[in-house]
């Protein structure tokens, strides 16, 4: 029988395994459909993530969003998350120690889910889950492992060079269409 996510979110909002536990307001465990065939995978919460205990609901939320619409995809119908689940202070970088105490939560939330597809938003997602270090370059393809994986770019890096939105939109289509294909 499949984990239940709310179990899952339960142990994450009451997690101390990192230093984060203790430094943050609300964890964000993440949401979205419990069955959902895209689940899409960021860095860490921000501020106002924190603040309220949802993901993405800050600037690069709300350009993830319009994105995600722009595809035809609702934010209900996709499950997002991201690989640590307490805001770092200062929104800096994930130390490696907490990205490997956190990251059995996320293998959990991926197994409950079983999603066709995972989108990794940005470089500490991609790193974490596949390896990968330049996103630039994984970019734009699928990756067949348990299931398919596709690197694109974090909002957030999107907001600080606009230019890079038409990959993230391109990424996000791709996602669309190989998790929502016949075959
Ligand atoms: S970041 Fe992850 S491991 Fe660290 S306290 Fe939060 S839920 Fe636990």
């Amino acid at each position: 029988m499949r984990e239940s996510l709310e179990e899952i979110a339960k142990e994450i909002n009451a997690c101390t395994k990192c230093e984060l536990g203790w430094s943050r307001n609300h964890a964000v465990p993440g949401e979205g459909s419990a069955n959902a065939k895209l689940m899409l995978i960021g860095e860490a919460p921000g501020r106002e993530e924190d603040e309220k205990g949802k993901p993405f609901i800050g600037r690069a939320g709300r350009l993830l969003t319009q994105v995600l619409s722009d595809a035809g995809l609702t934010r209900e119908e996709v499950f997002i998350t991201s690989v640590i689940k307490c805001r770092p202070p200062n929104n800096r970088r994930p130390k490696k120690k907490e990205i490997r105490a956190c990251l059995p939560y996320l293998r959990r939330q991926i197994m409950a889910i079983n999603p066709r597809v995972i989108l990794l938003l940005g470089g500490v997602a991609a790193e974490s889950l596949l390896g990968i270090k330049r996103v630039g370059e994984a970019r734009g393809k699928p990756f067949k492992r348990d299931r398919v994986y596709i690197v694109t770019y974090h909002p957030a890096a999107v907001l600080r060079n606009i230019n890079l939105l038409p990959y993230l939109s391109e990424d996000i289509r791709l996602g669309k269409t190989l998790a929502y294909s016949e075959t």
